[in-house]
């Protein structure tokens, strides 16, 4: 049941959720004890500043957590040995994701393990130079990233974006507005997507790294969502002067390149919602035990059991579903450029499965919790708000159904 993680998985898993564990313990619950004493708020719900951003204390003890995860060679595990990773599978992956959601739950843990704002796999296509000024510290936690491709007039249609780039002697000049950029107010570095030769379809789009030094770069206002977390913001770029070492693979790839990064958050659905349903379930079990309605806990209402035995049957199944599509990613070569062609479809499959059962699960916690499921701040509350949030960034869940028919009609055309 709830303890079948530790099924089946490799010896290098075994020693990181090991180690990741004692990191836990010895240093990641002294900074968390730290925050708590300064009252802005936990990492899963932090308080923002007076612009509406995380609050700086908060910020701030994550990236502590993120470069003490660095120094361990906790934080990068994803990413290739040759660039400095852990060079783990996909698999092997999903058991790190797994252990890291599901002991982390809401605390500041969950920043040991590089997210959104840390190296992805797109990335490792960048020049020498860039690598050393960039990927390195992203990989070591010294520094944060965003991917920006999201517009205010353009989401799903990603090759109707509008920020354009024009080659200027050896540099490229950048010109646009992006919104919903995760890690906005504070990356040092962004994934910037861009139109380099209109009218090329998936070829018209380049990847260009942008400092945050840059003259010309701008960070806009933030766009408060449902997640109250203050890391989701505009971006804004006037004529920054790009040097042709940073862009990113060649002139052309934008499109393929942002895939790996859209491909790779919609592959950590699997782990991360297998963790937190599972964590979700433990207290669901707890709570169902010891609260009690006519004398007799509640988990003796069979109304109550059925609730807690969909909670399973929705981990158990997406988690399934995580583990088969990612092995068979695994031989497949789930970033590779170009992608196999019955990728597209699996990864799909992992995400909207995983997104559309967490949601069930997390509504399902809240039932079982009553009143206190409501209270803002719980964490059930907090994960009904993230869940509802899953099925829509990384590509939306009517976006994922078409990649599944689309690998299905070119399977069976006839
Ligand atoms: C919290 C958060 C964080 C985010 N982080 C980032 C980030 O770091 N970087 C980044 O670049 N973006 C980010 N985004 C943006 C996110 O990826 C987009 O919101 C998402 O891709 C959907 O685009 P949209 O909001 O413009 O919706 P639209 O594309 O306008 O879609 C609106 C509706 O129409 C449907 N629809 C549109 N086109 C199709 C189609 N072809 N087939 C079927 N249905 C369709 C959609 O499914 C949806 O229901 C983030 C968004 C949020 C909310």
């Amino acid at each position: 049941m709830v303890q079948s993680t530790g099924r089946a998985v490799s010896v290098r898993v075994a020693d990181y959720t090991a180690r990741f564990e004692s990191f836990l313990q010895d240093k990641v619950a002294t900074i968390e004890e730290e925050l708590a004493g300064q009252e802005v708020g936990t990492a899963g719900q932090p308080g923002l500043d007076e612009a509406g951003r995380m609050h700086p204390m908060v910020w701030e003890a994550r990236r502590e957590v993120q470069r003490q995860a660095g120094d361990a060679g906790l934080y990068a595990p994803h990413n290739s040995a040759h660039v400095g990773g852990g060079g783990f599978s996909r698999v092997e992956m999903h058991h790190v994701e797994e252990f890291v959601y599901r002991e982390a739950g809401l605390g500041l843990g969950l920043a040991a393990l590089a997210w959104t704002e840390g190296p992805n796999p797109a990335i490792e296509h960048c020049s020498p130079l860039a690598r050393e000024q960039y990927l390195s510290p992203l990989i070591t936690g010294e520094i944060t990233a965003a991917f920006a491709n999201t517009e205010p007039d353009v989401g799903t249609d990603v090759l109707g974006m509008s920020t354009w780039a024009k080659r200027d002697g050896g540099d490229w000049i950048l010109n646009g507005k992006k919104a919903w950029i995760t890690n906005a107010h504070f990356a040092d570095v962004v994934q910037v997507v861009a139109v380099t030769e209109p009218g090329a379809g998936t070829r018209s789009l380049s990847m260009f790294l942008v400092d945050a030094n840059m003259p010309g770069f701008r960070r806009g206002a933030d766009l408060p969502t449902m997640m109250t977390d203050g890391l989701t913001g505009e971006l804004e770029f006037t004529d920054v002067r790009v040097p042709a070492e940073n862009v990113v693979g060649e002139i052309g790839d934008g499109f393929a390149l942002a895939m790996s990064w859209i491909n790779w958050r919609r592959l950590c659905r699997g782990g991360m919602c297998a963790g937190w349903g599972q964590w979700l379930l433990h207290r669901a079990l707890d709570y169902a035990q010891d609260r009690r309605s006519g004398g007799w806990p509640i988990a003796n209402l069979q109304a109550v059991q059925h609730l807690l035995a969909d909670m399973d049957a929705d981990i158990y199944q997406a988690r399934a579903t995580s583990l088969v599509a990612q092995a068979e990613l695994d031989a497949l070569g789930p970033f590779a450029i170009p992608l196999h062609r019955e990728a597209p479809r699996l990864i799909s499959l992992v995400k909207v499965i995983n997104d559309e059962a967490f949601a069930r699960v997390t509504d399902n916690a809240v039932q079982i919790h009553g009143a206190r499921g409501l209270l803002l701040g719980s964490p059930e509350e907090k994960l009904f708000r993230v869940a509802r949030n899953l099925r829509i960034p990384a590509g939306t869940a009517e976006v994922q159904r078409n990649a599944i028919a689309r690998g299905l009609l070119r399977e069976h055309a006839v």
